[in-house]
C-alpha cells in the first residue's frame, strides 16, 4: 500500500484486526520512510458500481465520499460510530443488489435520509435540508410533519429499491 504522504511503497501493517461488527478489518500502517501513519480498511464488495448523476455523467460509486457526507450530517451528535458503519454497509448492500449496478445519485441521497431518520433526527434534517437544497420554508415544515408522523415512530421499516428517476 502506497504511503499517501511521500508516496512510498515500502509501509508496514502494526495492526490488524476486524471493526465491531465484523464487516471490515481495520489494518494501521506505518510508513518507514516518512513515518506517516495511516490506516486501511478491507471490505467484502460484491460488486463494481457506478453512480449515476443528475448531469448524466458516470462515475464509480466511492464508498469514503458517502461516509463523509453522513459524518457531517451526524456531527456532535450522540451516534455510536458502530451504528452508521452498519447503516453504511447497509446503504452499500442495498446498492450492490439493485438492478445493474448503474445507481442514480438520488437513490443514494434517498437511502441515506431513509437510514439517518432512523438514526438521528436532527442529521436526517441536516442532510436532507443540503440535499433536497429547500427553496421554501414549506418544505422544512412538511419534513418536520413527516418525521413526527407514525413513519418515523416505526423504526426501520423495510425498504425496497428506489425506482430509477427520469428526470431531475
Ligand atoms: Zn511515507
Amino acid at each position: 500500500m502506497r504511503c499517501p504522504y511521500c508516496s512510498s511503497l515500502d509501509t508496514q501493517v502494526k495492526d490488524s484486526r476486524p471493526t465491531d461488527d465484523h464487516s471490515a478489518i481495520r489494518r494501521r500502517r506505518v510508513c518507514p520512510d516518512c513515518g506517516g501513519r495511516f490506516t486501511t480498511f478491507e471490505r467484502v464488495q460484491l460488486r463494481e458500481l457506478i453512480v449515476v448523476k443528475r448531469s448524466g455523467r458516470r462515475i464509480p460509486f466511492d464508498r469514503d465520499k458517502l461516509e463523509r457526507s453522513v459524518e457531517i450530517a451526524l456531527r456532535k451528535r450522540p451516534v455510536e460510530a458502530d451504528r452508521v458503519e452498519r447503516m453504511i454497509n447497509g446503504i452499500v448492500r442495498q446498492l450492490e443488489s439493485m438492478g445493474d449496478g448503474e445507481i442514480p445519485s438520488a437513490t443514494i441521497g434517498e437511502l441515506v435520509m431513509d437510514g439517518l431518520k432512523n438514526l438521528d433526527d436532527v442529521a436526517y434534517v441536516r442532510f436532507a435540508s443540503v440535499y433536497k437544497n429547500f427553496r421554501e420554508a414549506k418544505d422544512f415544515e412538511s419534513l418536520l410533519g413527516e418525521l413526527s408522523g407514525d413513519e418515523a415512530a416505526e423504526g426501520p421499516a423495510r425498504r425496497q429499491a428506489a425506482p430509477a428517476r427520469e428526470n431531475g
